[in-house]
């Protein structure tokens, strides 16, 4: 489905429609109340987002990518997807991304960035300019550079790796500082929290707004409770204060809220609700 922002076209491709977790396993404050009548795993979707302006073809996120090996992270490990082929559907070819922006360098957003060709990491879009928030690259470059050997840190070294190394091989990467401009009518805000370099993707045209979200929110029921933290929360305070800056921004514009992990191929919307704020599907 494609959301029209006067002369931008955006449209969400999944790479993976199903993506399960156990309540607190995504969320470990999570409590019978959040989940008021939800039962079993909290379904997530892994979602990126075409960008087309009259000037340039921008991918938002690349998603976790094929054959990446994140045996300390399972969730992440050794994806074999479909996911260049739901790409062409919207009629966008590799070689016709003119810029990919990752929201973070968390792998199910930037693994995306690079494939397997002879043994060997790639750029999946050899044409792009790859953008990479600066601050968020000096991080996990820091995390690569002291070499962890397990749980998620051994994750995240390996996706500098196979996933960032090789488009600052390739001369594709640009690092830059946010706040940034893309192409027309597209910025970049930053919005830390979830990671140091968390940003979100701010687009209009036509007098209408949608805000690329990331990791800014994962899953609706954080609308219930805007405090609640994901457990890759690098700061879950400064997370919970970007959160609620993007649901009052999204709910001053009637902005077109655009997902990382949530959310039907139009997006949503975010109204108020009280003192919170309530999320539907467009
Ligand atoms: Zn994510």
């Amino acid at each position: 489905m494609t959301i029209t922002l006067g002369p931008t076209r955006i449209e969400r491709v999944t790479e993976v429609d199903h993506w399960p977790f156990p309540p607190a396993a995504l969320f470990p404050a999570v409590t019978p109340r959040h989940l008021c009548c939800a039962d079993g795993d909290l379904d997530l979707s892994i979602t990126t987002h075409v960008v087309r302006t009259p000037d340039a073809v921008v991918l938002v996120d690349s998603g976790n990518g094929n054959a990446k090996q994140r045996p300390t992270l399972p969730p992440h490990d050794m994806f074999a997807t479909d996911y260049l082929d739901r790409l062409a559907t919207t009629g966008v070819r590799p070689e016709d991304v003119d810029v990919v922006v990752s929201t973070h360098l968390h792998p199910d957003h930037c693994g995306g960035n690079t494939r397997l060709v002879d043994e060997k990491w790639v750029p999946t879009f050899p044409r792009a300019r790859y953008l990479f928030s600066r601050t968020e690259f000096e991080w996990l470059a820091s995390i690569h550079a002291a070499a962890p050997a397990e749980g998620p840190g051994a994750a995240l070294a390996a996706t500098f790796a196979d996933s960032v190394l090789p488009i600052l091989d390739a001369g594709l990467a640009d690092l830059v500082d946010v706040p940034a401009t893309v192409a027309e009518g597209i910025d970049l805000v930053a919005m830390p929290g979830h990671t140091a370099g968390h940003l979100i993707a701010e687009i209009t045209g036509g007098g209408t707004t949608a805000l690329v979200t990331g990791d800014v929110l994962h899953h609706p029921l954080q609308f219930t409770d805007l405090a609640l933290a994901q457990a890759g929360d690098a700061d879950p305070d400064l997370a919970a204060r970007s959160r609620r800056i993007v649901c009052d921004r999204a709910a001053d514009l009637g902005a077109v809220v655009l997902p990382a992990h949530f959310g039907g191929p139009d997006g949503g919307r975010i109204t108020r609700a009280g003192d919170g704020f309530r999320y539907a599907d467009r």
